[in-house]
């Protein structure tokens, strides 16, 4: 599955936090430690977005990370305090392409989803069903990921990102029982994540908020998320509590 990071803390170079420590995200994406049985490398292109004066930006590849040109010559030189990026291992059956790569976005929210749907896509029709036909007419990949993105853009126009990550996680699995639902939403200033299956670690100090698939060092500091836990993180503050199924 894939592999994702949220960061926020001092302005630092988008390019150096991919590389940065010896499992790092880039390792992560030919050398993952923990995925858990859902697929070996993370190779399926990648993207990252961040925070700046102008509101979000994101770079998006459907090459690997260890072979796009960007990770040396562009990322480097752009720096940023909010970061979210993503190396994509393809389920089976879904397209490799650069629009089914996280992070997915709107307005301020950045997303990203490490998982599966089961089922996919007969399994989130009657979700999808409630959704505006155009926004379905405009679905960025024909994925579950990008699905989930369109049902969770919906419910933060309703609920904080706390509950409309709970009412996500619990409709999907409700709908597709043995979905892995590892989701990351970030919107500058704070970080949100819920661990459903697979692995999420969060390091948090007083400067920097950091979540991510796998601990990127081998800092003490990295504190691994129990499952079927929302994460709430920015810097000086983690609030870890237990994802309540069937709660709304
Ligand atoms: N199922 C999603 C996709 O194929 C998520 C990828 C993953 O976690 N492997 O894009």
């Amino acid at each position: 599955m894939c592999r994702h990071l949220g960061y926020l803390g001092p302005d630092q170079s988008v390019g150096d936090l991919l590389v940065q420590g010896e499992n790092s995200l880039l390792n992560q994406s030919f050398a993952p430690r923990d995925m858990r049985g859902g697929g070996t490398i993370n190779a399926d292109g990648f993207g990252v977005g961040w925070w700046g004066a102008d509101g979000f930006s994101r770079y998006r590849s459907d090459q690997p990370l260890w072979s796009d040109p960007a990770l040396q010559e562009t990322l480097p030189s752009i720096h940023s305090g909010a970061v979210v990026a993503a190396a994509r291992s393809a389920t089976v059956g879904m397209p490799v392409q650069r629009t089914a790569c996280a992070p997915f976005s709107d307005d301020e929210w950045a997303f990203s989803h490490n998982g599966v749907v089961t089922r996919w896509p007969e399994s989130l029709g009657e979700l999808a069903a409630d959704l505006p036909s155009t926004d379905l007419l405009q679905l960025e990949a024909p994925t579950d990921s990008a699905a989930l993105w369109l049902l969770l853009r919906r419910l933060l126009g309703e609920y904080d990102p706390e509950k409309a990550l709970a009412t996500l996680v619990t409709a999907v699995i409700a709908a597709a029982p043995q979905s892995r639902l590892n989701l990351l939403l970030g919107n500058g200033q704070e970080l949100w994540a819920t661990t459903w299956y697979h692995s999420l670690s969060a390091f948090v100090d007083d400067e920097r908020a950091i979540v991510s698939s796998e601990p990127y060092d081998d800092d003490p500091n990295w504190q691994a998320i129990p499952d079927r836990h929302l994460v709430v993180a920015r810097p000086g503050h983690l609030i870890v509590t237990p994802l309540e199924i069937g709660a709304s």
